[in-house]
């Protein structure tokens, strides 16, 4: 059953038709935004992981979309104080004295660059992506029709590639051939079609270009910067639109 549970999500995402592990990121982010709010925001263990890391700005954002003042509020008044109490000592330094005053700039430019270096949102997507990736290979290394399915697939964004071929290292020879040569296919193609898409985009625009009929004009901007540095824009589908 836990198996069942584990392999479920790496299944699913792999016939969503985009990069899997970007399918599982944006999964693993909106759990993660709607977990730190709600009842969570009251959990003292939510409480200790929230002030001590924070959140980035895009997350604070959504954090904000959700529409849960009172949480979000409670949540950011600990984390003030965690910030303001780490602080303190460094700003207080800074305005006491000349004598060390270079050491006193380094030291409060240490605590402020670290008050502001983590998001828990992030690390979760990233921490959770990284597991998916060990499960990936787990089924990679004993499913024959996952690696069919994989085969037939787009393959991966170049963001997610390179933690990908770190975790294939771990494959048995046999296995590690197989997925080396889905990977460079793809990636061939992908490439070579992104570039495709966004050169007959930019000839569009150019008057009286035939280039407006293609279709693979259609979000070939938001594909082509999906692919390389992960999902960043939903791709609706344009055709339909007048
Ligand atoms: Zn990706
Ligand atoms: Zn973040």
């Amino acid at each position: 059953m836990k198996d069942h549970l584990e392999t479920a999500p790496v299944i699913d995402a792999l016939h969503h038709g985009d990069c899997p592990f970007c399918q599982l990121r944006d999964m693993i982010e909106r759990q993660t935004i709607e977990r730190y709010l709600g009842g969570a925001v009251m959990e003292p263990d939510i409480r200790i992981k929230t002030n001590a890391a924070g959140f980035c700005r895009a997350h604070h954002r959504q954090l904000m979309a959700q529409k849960d003042y009172h949480g979000y509020a409670l949540m950011m008044q600990t984390r003030l104080k965690t910030v303001s109490t780490q602080l303190s000592p460094a700003i207080r330094s800074l305005g006491g004295g000349s004598l060390f005053e270079k050491k006193n700039l380094a030291a409060l430019q240490h605590r402020a660059a670290e008050a502001t270096a983590r998001c828990l949102v992030c690390e979760s997507m990233e921490n959770t992506v990284s597991r998916y990736m060990e499960i990936f290979m787990k089924l990679y290394r004993e499913d024959a029709a996952f690696r069919e399915d994989f085969s037939r697939g787009a393959g991966v964004c170049l963001y997610d590639l390179p933690l990908l071929l770190e975790k294939a290292q771990s494959l048995p020879p046999a296995a590690r051939k197989s997925l080396s040569e889905a990977l460079s296919r793809q990636l061939n193609a992908s490439l070579r079609t992104a570039q495709e898409d966004l050169d007959a985009l930019c000839s569009s625009f150019h008057y009286g270009s035939e280039q407006k009929n293609n279709p693979r004009i259609h979000e070939a901007l938001e594909r082509a910067v999906n692919l390389l540095r992960g999902k960043t824009f939903d791709c609706p589908d344009k055709s339909n639109e007048q």
